[in-house]
């Protein structure tokens, strides 16, 4: 360690008694999220108060130490790794969640559990629709700084939609408010949502207010079958033509369905194996939802080779378990997923599929995708097996070819992930050099040393010349 960091190490710990922590534990524990490439920070510092996060930075800007904040680690990217060493920022412990019932408006700190708000928000008739399948775990500012999405972005957005206002402390220490717990703010330069999706290189959050809704009254679960991806997506644009509103629409491709049921030994829809699927979730008051379901019915019914319904909770529940055993089931093809979450316009997604066919025969890898079809947002998965030099160099060359495809076609090289370490090389795919250079002029006036998160986003990273570490984390099921 650098001495002016030894020196900034000292007094942080006289300025913040008891909440840093030093021992190889706690340092490892900080070291990784789920990309699992570990980098440890020198020190962990567990703060208990916002004000807590102004000390530490105030230190960090005047000696130059690398800061990486943190909230449950379930980054995909590596985002969330302290590559440069320094102090990783653990926010989990402010954790505090108010619910105005009246204004339907939650103040949360920024390591609040996105399924706690969920709970107490659905306890009060209110309702946060954001939902990371990571969401028992996640905290509210990693969902901010990621601008997280998940299955209910179709009807009801992502993230940044829902958030008023952010409170916190910019590199040099100095707190901000940008936004406040308020339905309308057009005060200034809107600095909120430049915040949101920065992955914690611009500003650390410490608290947000966040907008809920009412909850839906009903929710209803149909789950159809297509003989084919072009035909399950063929539906997915014809759906929208005619006015469907569904809130949640998911798609399984049939290497996906293939696992699933090699996995449970069991055909989804019996008599039509290794079909694709489109799993549909309807919401809205008891009578919406009769009209809703008739015409999705009658809709699929000319489209749709078979098709289930749940009545109850407990079916549903039953309908979307096929969903996850999607993703576990994957690993019996290989032990290691590469987990891509791109975009592309709604009309391309078959394109996008014939296209991970066509790969999945170049590279002589499974290519299973299923994922957010409302939203255009699939997760392309390559599967390989680490200990083979071959099948990673294959997968390799595979996810560049991938993203080139995904760019041509309109889309984007992540939709919900974000960059961090490993999507840096497609970074010039997406943007141009003056985009790039925007980017970097806005991150050096909000930071002007260059401590929050460095190495992210813009540097230069290879995933691949680092071998990751072998650790279960809190979400692995296998
Ligand atoms: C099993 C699994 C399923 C997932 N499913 C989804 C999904 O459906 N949708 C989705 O969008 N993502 C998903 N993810 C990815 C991940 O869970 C999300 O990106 C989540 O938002 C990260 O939250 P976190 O609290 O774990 O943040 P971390 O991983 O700790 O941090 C993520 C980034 O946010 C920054 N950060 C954290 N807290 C703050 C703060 N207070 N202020 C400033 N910066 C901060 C960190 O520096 C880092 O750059 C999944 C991950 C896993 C492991």
């Amino acid at each position: 360690m650098k001495k002016s960091h030894q020196s900034a190490l000292a007094s942080l710990k006289r300025k913040l008694p008891g909440r840093v922590f030093t021992d190889p534990e706690s340092c490892f524990a900080a070291s990784l999220d789920n990309l699992r490439l570990s980098f440890a920070p020198d020190a962990v510092v567990k703060v208990r108060q916002a004000s807590d996060v102004g000390v530490l930075l105030q230190l960090a800007n005047q000696y130059k130490v690398p800061v990486t904040a943190r909230g449950a680690g379930s980054s995909a990217t590596g985002s969330a790794v302290p590559l440069r060493g320094g102090w990783a920022l653990d926010l989990s412990a402010l954790d505090s969640i108010r619910i105005d019932a009246v204004a339907r408006i939650a103040t949360v700190g920024a390591g609040a559990i996105t399924a706690e708000l969920q709970a107490q928000a659905e306890a009060l008739g209110l309702f946060f629709p954001p939902d990371p399948s990571s969401k028992k775990y996640t905290t509210l500012g990693g969902n901010i700084a990621c601008n997280a999405g998940g299955m209910r972005c179709v009807k009801y957005g992502v993230t940044r939609d829902y958030v008023l206002g952010l409170e916190g402390y910019l590199a040099d220490g100095s707190p901000f408010k940008f936004g406040l717990p308020l339905k309308k703010y057009v005060s200034g330069l809107n600095l909120r949502d430049l915040l949101i999706g920065s992955e914690g290189t611009l500003g650390i959050v410490t608290q947000a207010a966040i907008k809920l809704l009412p909850k839906p009254e009903k929710r209803w679960t149909g789950m159809f079958a297509f003989k084919s991806e072009a035909a399950a997506l063929k539906a997915v644009v014809a759906l929208f033509k005619q006015g469907h509103n569904p809130s949640i629409l998911e798609f399984l491709d049939r290497q996906s369905v293939g696992c699933a049921e090699a996995y449970t030994g069991k055909t989804i829809f019996p008599g039509h194996s290794r079909a694709s699927i489109l799993l549909i979730e309807l919401d809205g008051t008891a009578s919406e939802l009769r009209q809703q379901r008739r015409a999705l019915l009658d809709f699929m019914a000319e489209r749709a080779v078979a098709q289930r319904e749940a009545r109850t909770e407990a079916a549903a529940e039953k309908l979307w378990q096929v969903r996850r055993t999607c993703s576990q089931s994957m690993f019996s093809l290989a032990d290691t997923k590469l987990n891509e979450d791109v975009v592309v316009p709604l009309e391309k997604q078959a394109e996008l599929i014939r296209y991970t066919l066509q790969l999945k025969k170049e590279i002589g890898l499974a290519t299973p995708t299923f994922g957010h079809a409302g939203d255009g947002n699939l997760h392309v998965h390559i599967m390989y097996n680490r200990s083979s030099q071959v099948e990673a160099a294959r997968a390799k060359a595979g996810i560049y070819k991938l993203m080139e495809r995904v760019v041509e076609l309109g889309g984007v090289i992540t939709g919900e992930h974000g960059i961090g370490l490993a999507k840096i090389p497609f970074m010039p795919l997406q943007h141009t050099k003056s985009e790039i250079a925007a980017m970097r002029t806005v991150k050096a006036a909000l930071d002007p040393k260059g401590i929050l998160n460095p190495g992210k986003m813009f540097d230069s990273f290879e995933v691949w010349e680092h071998e990751p570490v072998d650790v279960r984390l809190p979400w692995d099921h296998r």
